[in-house]
């Protein structure tokens, strides 16, 4: 239970989130996702950063889970896909190796509710020469399900073509129903579970029991959070098509990701 203090504190700092878009102080940060099989870079998945004047960095999970719940994520949720897709293009403009590449942003429930949503998503896309296929829109798991009117968006962006994954996967509630009801295209394995494969029977075990299902529906994977070579070895073995985690590559700006890993070079 927060003290009195801290509910202050949390009200102080929704307000100057409120603010931070305006003021410049939000940014996107890149993390690559790859290849499993070939090691090559396949996707990014983008990452708010908000930089406060006096405070500094504050962790996303903080400020997103501060502005959730106050709907405080339209215009900064906005930010993040018209950043990304103005990063894809350039990086699409500067390198051969980015034309097949993709975009993961993270989409919170609130923003399925605007129905101004996909005539906005392809707007944005037309404007820089993209396509539907180019941007993946993840929806966690820790959020609760989309209402009816969540899931119609849903079905009308899949309809669309926009690539939907469902994030965190295994840590919500009921997720085997979600993967039942919603029309995803991709799981991403939480990162809880890459982390405990090295220790845990319980884990492995869910981690290819995940990959089964995924293959029986016919359903892309990502596995989270990779950090060491047994992990990423264990995944391969067991048929996970894609991977991110720091072995491959921390969240970067995106001129340092572009410099990182556009360059050809094979990931770990
Ligand atoms: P997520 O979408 O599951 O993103 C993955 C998080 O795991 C990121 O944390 C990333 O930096 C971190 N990560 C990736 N690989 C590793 C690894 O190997 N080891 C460890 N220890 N961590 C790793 P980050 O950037 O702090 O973001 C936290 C969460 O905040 C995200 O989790 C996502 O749910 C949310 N978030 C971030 N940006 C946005 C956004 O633009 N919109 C919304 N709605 N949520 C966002
Ligand atoms: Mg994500
Ligand atoms: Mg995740």
């Amino acid at each position: 239970m927060p003290n009195r203090q801290d509910v202050r504190h949390n009200v102080w700092l929704s307000g100057e989130f409120a603010e931070a878009e305006g003021r410049g102080e939000l940014s996107i940060a890149y993390q690559p996702i790859v290849d499993m099989q070939t090691r090559r870079i396949v996707g990014a998945e983008a990452l708010m950063r908000w930089h406060h004047g006096t405070r500094g960095a504050v962790s996303p999970n903080t400020f997103i889970g501060l502005a959730e719940p106050e709907g405080l994520l339209h215009g900064p949720g906005a930010f993040a896909i018209e950043t990304a897709l103005d990063d894809l293009a350039i990086w699409r403009a500067a390198s051969d190796l980015a034309d097949g590449l993709f975009v993961s942003v993270n989409v919170s429930p609130s923003q399925l509710e605007d129905q101004g949503l996909i005539d906005g998503l392809i707007t944005t896309l037309d404007s820089r020469g993209l396509d539907a296929g180019d941007l993946h829109l993840e929806l966690t798991e820790t959020a609760p399900p989309p209402g009816p009117s969540g899931t119609a968006m849903l079905n009308r962006l899949h309809g669309a073509g926009f690539h939907i994954a469902i994030d965190d996967f295994g840590t919500g509630y009921s997720s085997l129903l979600r993967v039942q009801h919603l029309p995803c295209r991709s799981l991403k394995i939480d990162r809880g579970f890459t982390t405990d494969l090295a220790t845990s029977a319980t884990s492995r075990a869910i981690v290819r029991s995940t990959l089964q299902l995924a293959r029986d529906m016919g359903l892309d994977v990502v596995a989270e959070g990779i950090e060491t070579e047994d992990q990423r070895d264990f995944l391969h073995d067991n048929g996970c098509p894609m991977g991110q985690g720091y072995l491959f590559g921390k969240p970067a700006t995106s001129d340092d990701f572009r410099r990182a890993f556009l360059n050809g070079s094979l990931t770990p």
